[in-house]
């Protein structure tokens, strides 16, 4: 700590100091975040690859701040789960996902779902069933019509139970696993929890067309999901080349830059839902 004139006690500006000054003041204003309305969704597409069909759509938050512009959620999802914040920002996400999805069914645009992440600390809250059971009754959208986005890691904590996913389940709505494949644990727990989606990972789809290894574990997660009588998508799809092979293997739900990155609600309107009536 520096002496300085004009300000009192300074830290000096090592990179270490300015990371923690940045990440102190990105806590601070992420309290306000909320409240001054600074968060909005982007949606992307997830499209079956045989006909272009769009099959679902995923949420993914944003932070427009202030002065710095948009911030990704990997920077402030992180702050948001060690500070408590994350508990309402995604009642925040959850509600606001819905009422567009129910939005977009009353304007007669396709009957698909919206899929939401969750975070593991989301299971800590008391009543996450029925929590979320009220923003669907709140917001009109139908329980079938909500997927939700766990991720493999996530069953480590033993928040996230098999009776509070079961309770999920039991509303209707659907579970997804999320970035499969990158966990450690047991295969042995994919029959005994009520969710219905492999969601392939993109660290398996980006070298694939290189990678005999990855491409041979895609095409594992592809068969055990089929034999486990279980949906499956793949993410992170940006070529037609990495397109081909996931189609070879008999993956036809197809995510990533390849048909359309994360897009404004008005954006996705226009690309997607074009044949509708205006
Ligand atoms: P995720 O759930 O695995 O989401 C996919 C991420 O990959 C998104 O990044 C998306 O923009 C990006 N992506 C999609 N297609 C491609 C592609 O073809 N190539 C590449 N290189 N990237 C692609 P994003 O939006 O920055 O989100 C990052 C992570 O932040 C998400 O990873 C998710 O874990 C988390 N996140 C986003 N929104 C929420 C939220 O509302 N709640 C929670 N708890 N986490 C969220
Ligand atoms: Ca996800
Ligand atoms: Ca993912
Ligand atoms: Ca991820």
């Amino acid at each position: 700590v520096k002496k300085n004139g004009k300000n009192g006690y300074r830290f000096y500006s090592s990179d270490l100091n300015n990371k923690l000054q940045d990440r102190i003041e990105l806590e601070a204003h992420l309290r306000k975040a909320l409240a001054a309305n600074e968060f909005f969704l982007h949606y992307q597409p997830q499209v079956r690859a045989a006909n272009n069909e769009l099959i679902g759509v995923e949420a993914l938050v944003r932070w427009q701040h202030p002065s710095r512009g948009v911030i990704s959620p990997g920077v402030f999802i992180p702050i948001a789960e060690e500070t408590g914040i994350i508990y309402e920002l995604g009642t925040w996400v959850l509600r606001e996902a819905c009422r567009q999805m129910k939005e977009w069914h009353m304007a007669g645009g396709p009957r698909i779902p919206i899929s939401v992440n969750l975070s593991s600390q989301q299971f800590h809250q008391a009543n996450l069933g029925a929590h979320i059971h009220s923003i669907l009754e709140e917001t009109g959208l139908e329980p079938q019509y909500l997927e939700l986005e766990i991720t493999e890691s996530m069953m480590m904590d033993p928040a996230v139970s098999n009776s509070i996913l079961s309770e999920l389940s039991e509303y209707g709505i659907r579970l997804s696993l999320d970035d499969f494949g990158t966990g450690y644990s047991s295969l042995s727990y994919l029959k005994l929890l009520p969710v219905q989606k492999l969601k392939i990972d993109r660290s398996f789809i980006r070298d694939i067309t290189e990678n005999p290894n990855d491409k041979a574990i895609v095409a594992t997660i592809v068969s055990m999901a089929k034999h486990l009588n279980m949906d499956v998508i793949a993410e992170g799809i940006e070529t037609k080349e990495q397109l081909d092979i996931l189609m070879d293997n008999d993956c036809q739900k197809i995510q990533g830059y390849y048909y359309s990155k994360p897009l404004p609600a008005k954006e996705l309107e226009a690309l997607f839902f074009a044949s509708r009536e205006k």
